[in-house]
C-alpha cells in the first residue's frame, strides 16, 4: 500500500465484499481497511454471511475486530428501507435458510431483468452477470457492470440512471421482506437491527415508531452522502426514539457512495451501545410472510 493510505476513521459499520456486490474479496477488504486505520469493521454483505469467517480470521491477524452483519433490502411503499443486522451468528442454520431464500429471489429478479434488457435490445447474458458476481449474492451492480462492459452504457453509474433504477424500463421489483419483517427476522436470530442510510426511506418519521416497536435498535446517522443537516436531523430522530446512532461508508469498491473504508466518522461509544441491545428487546412482531414464488 502506498504511504498516506492510513487516512480513515477507526470504525466502519457498513461494508460490502465480493460475497455480495462489492468489488473486493473479504480478505482483501479487511486488509484495505486495516491499512486505512480501521480497527472495528462490520462486514455487511447483502443477504449472506459467507465472508464472515475469513474476514474474522484476517481481522484477527491484522488487529481489526470484524463484526458479523448482513444488510437486508426490503420491498414496500416506504422507499429503500435497508436493515443492517449486527452480531448475527454465521453458524445459525435457520437464519442461513432465510438468507438463502432471499438470495434465490435476488437471482430470479436479475434473471428477469436480463430478459427485459434483451427484449429491449440490450444484449447481455446471465452467465456473464454470474461470472462478474463470482458466486456472490447477485445484485443490480453486477448487471450494471455487464451493461457497461458490453458498451450499452457510457459509465457504470449511467446503467442505473437509464436502465435499471426504479421507474427505468428494465427494472423488476424484488420479492422479499417488508421492513417490519426484516427487523423481526434479525431479532428472532439474536441480532441487533439498525436502519441503513435513512435518507432513502420515504416517510422516515412515520415509519420509525413501528420499526422501533418491532425491535429496531440503531440508525445510520453518519453516512457519506449525508449533509450536516441530514445527520443532525437523524441524530434528533435517533434521540427521540432511543436508537443508537451508527455509521459506515457503505464501501463497495467502485467509488460509489463516495467514501473509502473508514471514510465517515462513527462515534466509538456506539459499539458498546449496540452490544447492550443484543437480545434485549423481544419483537412483538413475527416474520410470518408466506414465501411465495416470484
Ligand atoms: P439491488 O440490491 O440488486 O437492488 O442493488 C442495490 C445496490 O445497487 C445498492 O446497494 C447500490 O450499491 C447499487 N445502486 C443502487 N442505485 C445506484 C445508483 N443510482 N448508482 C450506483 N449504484 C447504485
Ligand atoms: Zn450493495
Ligand atoms: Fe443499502
Ligand atoms: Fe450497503
Amino acid at each position: 500500500m502506498a504511504a498516506g493510505v492510513t487516512t480513515g476513521y477507526s470504525i466502519d459499520l457498513h461494508t460490502h465484499s465480493l460475497r455480495s456486490d462489492g468489488a473486493l474479496g473479504e480478505v482483501e477488504l479487511i486488509r484495505r481497511a486495516a491499512a486505512r486505520g480501521v480497527r472495528i469493521q462490520a462486514l455487511s454483505d447483502h443477504d449472506t454471511l459467507m465472508g464472515v469467517a475469513a474476514a474474522v480470521a484476517e481481522g484477527d491477524r491484522l488487529g481489526v475486530r470484524v463484526i458479523p452483519a448482513t444488510e437486508l433490502n426490503t420491498e414496500s411503499e416506504w422507499g429503500d428501507v435497508h436493515i443492517l443486522s449486527y452480531f448475527v451468528d454465521p453458524h445459525d442454520d435457520a437464519l442461513e435458510e432465510r438468507l438463502r431464500w432471499l438470495r434465490e429471489n435476488r437471482g430470479r429478479r436479475i434473471e428477469l431483468m436480463v430478459e427485459k434488457l434483451n427484449a429491449l435490445g440490450y444484449a447481455v447474458s446471465l452467465d456473464r452477470v454470474r461470472e462478474i458476481a463470482q458466486g456472490g449474492s447477485l445484485g443490480r451492480p453486477h448487471l450494471a457492470q455487464a451493461l457497461f462492459e458490453a458498451g450499452h452504457v457510457p459509465t457504470y453509474d449511467s446503467a442505473f440512471v437509464t436502465l435499471i433504477s426504479k421507474d427505468s424500463p428494465a427494472y423488476v421489483s424484488r420479492v422479499g421482506l417488508a421492513p417490519l419483517e426484516a427487523v423481526a427476522l434479525v431479532r428472532e436470530h439474536g441480532g441487533v437491527p439498525a436502519l441503513a442510510h435513512p435518507g432513502t426511506t420515504v416517510g422516515l418519521d412515520r415509519l420509525l415508531p413501528t420499526l422501533v416497536e418491532a425491535g429496531l435498535a440503531g440508525m445510520e446517522c453518519y453516512y457519506p452522502s449525508h449533509s450536516p443537516s441530514r445527520t443532525a436531523y437523524c441524530l434528533r430522530l435517533a434521540a427521540q426514539w432511543g436508537l443508537v446512532p451508527t455509521g459506515g461508508s457503505d464501501f463497495h469498491g467502485r467509488g460509489e457512495h463516495g467514501a473509502d473504508l473508514g471514510g465517515v466518522f462513527v462515534p466509538p461509544e456506539c459499539i458498546e451501545a449496540l452490544e447492550s441491545r443484543r437480545g434485549g428487546v423481544r419483537s412483538a412482531y413475527h416474520s410470518t410472510r408466506v414465501e411465495g414464488e416470484l
